[in-house]
């Protein structure tokens, strides 16, 4: 077997949510985005974790994101760090903030030239080896 052919094979890296991320992967399988805000300060936040990032009270809720988000930083990766995606190559890692103010670390789909810093973007929900995935799209 050739080496391409070895990535053809590879498996995919299924993300392993400990309890306080559950909701989230939920969420996305049904079309959703979510995140966590506190009901003690209102902050809200990504990943999903058991207290509040800023005034550590134990107490949040989900709440489902519009969709709307910006483009903070972006890299275009020309090597497969994980050998499934090495035959995706170029592919591009964003860090996006939802308009809500939550930002995670996700995909920016399409052609990366066209990137700037504060774009808006778009929620798209792409399903790979059946895990539903929260990317963007310029929008
Ligand atoms: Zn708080």
């Amino acid at each position: 077997m050739s080496p391409a052919e070895d990535m053809v094979d590879a498996t995919f890296p299924a993300p392993q949510p400990g309890p306080a991320a559950a909701p989230y992967w939920r969420a996305l399988d049904e079309g959703r985005l979510v995140f966590q805000r506190c009901t003690a300060c209102g902050n809200a936040w990504l990943p999903g974790r058991t207290e509040c990032p800023r005034c550590l009270a134990p107490a949040a809720h989900w709440e489902t994101a519009s969709g709307n988000a910006r483009l903070v930083s972006w890299v275009v990766y020309h090597h497969g760090y994980h050998e499934y995606y090495a035959t995706r190559l170029p592919y591009t890692v964003a860090v996006v903030e939802l308009a809500e103010g939550p930002r995670l670390i996700s995909n920016v789909i399409g052609d990366a030239n066209g990137l700037r810093i504060d774009m808006p973007l778009k929620l798209v929900i792409q399903r790979e080896a059946g895990v539903a995935l929260a990317r963007f799209a310029p929008g």
